[in-house]
């Protein structure tokens, strides 16, 4: 206990006491019924009350750079800034706990995963994914819309995967997105590059809004200017790097499977929405070359279709004949009453 307290000081949590009964009682409620909203199977209302109300949270004094709540995974427990008024679950509040929702152990209490954010021996996979998909729920649940590129990259993405299994995977901590994504794009390692590019994504978004702020106090603000350009750029480019991969991958996936007429039709409207969400600067005549040859594909593949449809009924035709032939074998095998009474 000696040792939590000192890392809580190291970070800038100076705990008060905790929080009553009355306040936990609100939140566990709130909480549990905006999670049961989002429709995502096997969230029970009870079973989040209950775990809410099990868990550890404290009043604090805290340093304004931890923010003014902050869920510690060293002792699973939820700490709020000491004026933050609980009445109301605001952003932070609601991210923090779903965390403390999201927290799954193995033996020895040692940190196995938290939603999409895995934590295996030598490597931890996926924290942005997590945090960016945490931040997507409690927007959705205060009908807000965050407009940047990570935002934007993880819209693109629940266009293949849809939503639903994106909120199942992040509240019931399981593979299916991951799972769903791969089998999207026919790539394991393209999810693994997402992952990686969202960590370095988030980090670069972190950094251009601290320099903005420190920017704004500073008295010589255009030093702070280049940087924040050449980090812009940074960003820009992976996120365009990523972008183009992921629409790539998925188009060409979903052509290959195509076999029927109304297939080409979805997958025109499909890939016409998707062009919608792209954010496409230099490199635009890449997605219109695409498209294009895509849609040459689509011609050939509905003439095939058509051609072996014909063919098929070509068969159809044959079969008919051939029982016809049979039937009037069989009656003359069998030779039916009448058959003979005519006779
Ligand atoms: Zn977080």
């Amino acid at each position: 206990m000696k040792n939590i307290k000192r890392e809580l000081k190291n970070v800038g949590i100076k705990p008060i006491e905790e929080i009553s009964i009355q306040e936990k009682t609100n939140i566990a409620e709130k909480l549990a019924n905006k999670l049961v909203s989002l429709n995502v199977p096997e969230l029970n209302y009870n079973e989040i009350l209950e775990k809410l109300f099990q868990a550890k949270m404290y009043r604090a004094i805290m340093n304004s750079n931890i923010g003014k709540v902050s869920y510690f995974y060293k002792n699973k427990t939820i700490y709020f800034e000491k004026n933050l008024s609980l009445v109301h679950l605001d952003e932070d509040i609601m991210h923090e706990c779903i965390h403390y929702l999201q927290d799954q152990r193995e033996k020895k209490e040692k940190l196995k995963r938290i939603g999409l954010c895995t934590f295996e021996e030598f490597k931890v996979r996926g924290m942005a994914l997590n945090e960016i998909g945490i931040s997507f729920i409690s927007n959705k649940l205060l009908n807000k819309y965050d407009k940047n590129k990570t935002f934007t990259l993880l819209s693109q993405i629940l266009l293949i995967t849809g939503e639903e299994v994106f909120l199942d995977s992040i509240l019931n901590n399981n593979d299916k997105f991951q799972e769903k994504f791969m089998d999207k794009t026919n790539s394991e390692v393209l999810y693994y590059k997402v992952q990686n590019t969202f960590d370095a994504m988030f980090d670069l978004e972190q950094i251009i809004k601290r320099l903005n702020f420190e920017g704004m106090e500073s008295i010589k603000p255009q030093r702070y200017l280049s940087k924040i350009n050449m980090h812009k750029h940074t960003l820009n480019s992976k996120f365009s790097e990523i972008q183009w991969e992921i629409y790539n991958k998925y188009f060409s996936r979903k052509i290959e499977l195509i076999d029927k007429i109304e297939e080409i039709k979805d997958y025109k409207k499909e890939i016409f929405n998707f062009n919608k969400w792209l954010e496409i600067s230099a490199d635009e005549m890449k997605y219109t070359n695409f498209t294009t040859e895509k849609f040459e594909k689509l011609n050939k593949i509905e003439l095939e279709i058509l051609k072996s449809n014909a063919n098929n009924s070509m068969i159809l035709v044959g079969d008919n004949k051939i029982n016809k032939i049979i039937r009037s074998i069989k009656k003359m095998i069998f030779k039916p009453k009448e058959y003979e009474a005519n006779k």
